[in-house]
C-alpha cells in the first residue's frame, strides 16, 4: 500500500476521544496512515499506549498533546508535537490541569442542576472515568439521559462558549503554553485557527514563539487551507494538520480523512532538531 498521508490531530480515550489508544492504532494501520500524531487534553497516557504497540517501522507514533490557552479572552488551543512527554515538571502540569478540568466539570453540572436538569456528577464520572475530563463527556451524559436528543443540541442549548452551563476551564496563558511546550524541547502549533476565528492573533502568537499553525483540520473549508498555508508562510512557520478525531460520536470518525500529506510531517522534525 502507498503511504503517503498522516493525520497529526487525534484523541483517545484517555481525554475526550471515543476510540482507545488500540483503536486508534488499528484505524490509523487499515487507513494505511504513514504518522499519526496522539494529541490528547492535558494528557498522554494516550500516546504512551499507542506508541508502545506500533512497529515504527509501519507507522510512526509522534508524542504530542493539545493543551488550552487564553489570548486576550479566547480559548487557544495550543498543540505540542515531539515533546519529552515524561520530564517530570510538565507531568505535574498537565495534572493539575486535568484536576481543574474536573472541577469544571463540576461546575457545569451545578449549573445544570440550577437550569432544572437532574443530572448528576455520578453519571459524568461513569462516562469519563479516569480520563481528562471535557465538555464532551458532558455533553454524553446529557444525552445518556435524554436530557438533549442529540449530541450537538447539548452544545447549542447547554455547553457551547455562549450557552448557560458553560465554565471556563483555568488555562495557562498563550505565552506560557508556547514556553511550557518549548520547556520539554516541543514543537507549538496552534489548533484549528478556524474554528478560532482570530486570524489576527498569528502574528502576535509567531512572535512569541510559535512554531506552526494548524492549516488542514475538519472543521476547515478548502479556502481556509490556503489560507493559513499562507499566513505560516508570511510569519515565517510552518503548517500541519489533523482531523482532531474524537471517534464516532456523530456518525463516521473523522481519522484519515484530511489528506496531510507526509512532507508536512519532515518540516515539523526539522523545526524539532532545533529545539
Ligand atoms: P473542553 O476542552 O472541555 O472545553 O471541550 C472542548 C471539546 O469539546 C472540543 O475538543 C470539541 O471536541 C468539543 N466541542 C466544543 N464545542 C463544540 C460544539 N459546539 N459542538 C460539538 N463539540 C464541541
Ligand atoms: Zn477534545
Ligand atoms: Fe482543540
Ligand atoms: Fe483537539
Amino acid at each position: 500500500m502507498k503511504k503517503d498521508y498522516i493525520d497529526l490531530h487525534l484523541h483517545t480515550n484517555a481525554s475526550d476521544g471515543l476510540f482507545t489508544p488500540s483503536e486508534i492504532v488499528e484505524n490509523s494501520l487499515k487507513l494505511g496512515l504513514a504518522a499519526i500524531a496522539i494529541t490528547d487534553h492535558d494528557t498522554v497516557d494516550g500516546y504512551m499506549e499507542a506508541a508502545r504497540m506500533v512497529d515504527t517501522k509501519v507507522m510512526e507514533v509522534v508524542p504530542g498533546v493539545e493543551l488550552s490557552s487564553n489570548y486576550k479572552g479566547a480559548d487557544v488551543h495550543i498543540l505540542g508535537y515531539y515533546i519529552d512527554h515524561q520530564n517530570p515538571e510538565f507531568v505535574k502540569k498537565i495534572l493539575k490541569f486535568r484536576k481543574y478540568r474536573y472541577e469544571r466539570g463540576e461546575s457545569m453540572v451545578d449549573r445544570l442542576n440550577e437550569l432544572g436538569l437532574n443530572l448528576s456528577m455520578d453519571t459524568v464520572k461513569t462516562i469519563a472515568g479516569n480520563s481528562s475530563l471535557g465538555r464532551p463527556h458532558v455533553a454524553d451524559a446529557l444525552l445518556r439521559e435524554e436530557f438533549v436528543q442529540t449530541y450537538d443540541e447539548a452544545f447549542a442549548r447547554y455547553l457551547g462558549y455562549h450557552a448557560p452551563a458553560y465554565v471556563p476551564k483555568k488555562v495557562l496563558t498563550a505565552q506560557q503554553a508556547i514556553d511550557l511546550i518549548h520547556l520539554i524541547r516541543g514543537v507549538a502549533v496552534l489548533a484549528h485557527p478556524g474554528t478560532l476565528r482570530h486570524d489576527e492573533f498569528i502574528p502576535d502568537l509567531a512572535e512569541m514563539g510559535l512554531d506552526g499553525i494548524e492549516a488542514f483540520h475538519s472543521q476547515h473549508k478548502r479556502g481556509d487551507i490556503t489560507r493559513y498555508k499562507n499566513m505560516a508562510r508570511k510569519s515565517g512557520i510552518i503548517y500541519t494538520g489533523g482531523s482532531d478525531c474524537h471517534g464516532p460520536r456523530k456518525g463516521r470518525a473523522l481519522i484519515g480523512t484530511q489528506r496531510v500529506p507526509y512532507s508536512v510531517l519532515l518540516k515539523l522534525k526539522k523545526v524539532k532538531e532545533s529545539k
